[in-house]
C-alpha cells in the first residue's frame, strides 16, 4: 500500500470514529505516532479533541515540541498533571527516584504521574484514539483495533495498529510532521526523563523504557490493566 492509499485509508477511520461518537479524543504522548494522527486531524479538521500527560519528568525535549505543535498547528493541545498531593505523598513513600527499585515502585509513580491523570482526561468522552503499534513490543501484540475499554468505559481505538515503524516515518518524512528530537538520538519510544534511554541498532523500539525490567512488565498502566 501507498503512503497515500494508507493516509486516506487512516482518514477514513477517523471519520468513521468520529461519526459514531460525539467526543473523540486523542491521547498524545507527543511520540511520533501520535504526531502523525495529530497532523492528520488538524489537516482534516476532524472534531478531535487532544490532550498530553505532563508527568513532571519528561524530558525538555518533549516540552520544546509540544510548544512548537501547538503554535504550528494552532492547535489547543490540554495539557493534564498529577495531583500535587499524590506526587508529595508518593515522594514521601519512596523517594525521588524510588521507581528504580521495584516493579511495584515503578507500577505506584506511574499510576499517580499517568493513570490516574489519564481517567481524569478521558471523564466524560465517548471514544480515545492512541497511537499505538502491534509490532512495537510484545505487550502489544494481542491488541485489537478497536475495544471497550472498561476501566475508562468508553470506546478505544488504535488507528495505527498495523502501521509498521517504516511507514509511520516515511508519512512523517514527507508531510513534514513534526516530531520529538530525540527521535533522531537513538530513542524509538519517549516517555518519562529517567525512565527511558536510547536502544543500539536491531534493539526492539520499547527495549529503552524500563530497560531494568522484563519486557512482559513494561506497561505503565496507560494501555494495560494493572
Ligand atoms: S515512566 Fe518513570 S518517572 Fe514516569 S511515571 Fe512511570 S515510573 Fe514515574
Amino acid at each position: 500500500m501507498t503512503t497515500a492509499q494508507r493516509e486516506q485509508q487512516l482518514i477514513d477511520e477517523l471519520r468513521d470514529i468520529c461519526q459514531k461518537h460525539h467526543k473523540v479524543v486523542l491521547a498524545s504522548s507527543l511520540g511520533v505516532e501520535d504526531m502523525l494522527l495529530t497532523h492528520v486531524i488538524a489537516k482534516e479538521k476532524l472534531p478531535v479533541g487532544i490532550f498530553t500527560l505532563d508527568t513532571g519528568r519528561l524530558p525538555e525535549a518533549t516540552h520544546r515540541l509540544l510548544s512548537r505543535v501547538v503554535e504550528q498547528y494552532q492547535l489547543h493541545i490540554k495539557v493534564y498533571f498529577p495531583e500535587a498531593q499524590d506526587v508529595e505523598q508518593l515522594i514521601e513513600q519512596q523517594g525521588t527516584n524510588g521507581f528504580y527499585h521495584s516493579i511495584e515502585a515503578r507500577k505506584s509513580c506511574c499510576k499517580v504521574r499517568k493513570v490516574l491523570p489519564l481517567a481524569r482526561a478521558l471523564k466524560g468522552q465517548q471514544a480515545w484514539l492512541t497511537g499505538l503499534r502491534r509490532e512495537q513490543s510484545m505487550t502489544r501484540q494481542q491488541l485489537e483495533k478497536s475495544l471497550w475499554d472498561s476501566d475508562h468505559g468508553l470506546v478505544k481505538y488504535n488507528p495505527l495498529l498495523d502501521w509498521s515503524q517504516e511507514e509511520v516515518w516515511q508519512y512523517v518524512r514527507e508531510h513534514h510532521v513534526p516530531y520529538n528530537a530525540l527521535h533522531d538520538q537513538g530513542y524509538p519510544s519517549i516517555g518519562c526523563e529517567p525512565c527511558t534511554r536510547a536502544v543500539a541498532e536491531g534493539e526492539s523500539e520499547r527495549s529503552g523504557r524500563w530497560w531494568w525490567e522484563h519486557p512482559e512488565t513494561k506497561e505503565c498502566g496507560l494501555h494495560i490493566a494493572q
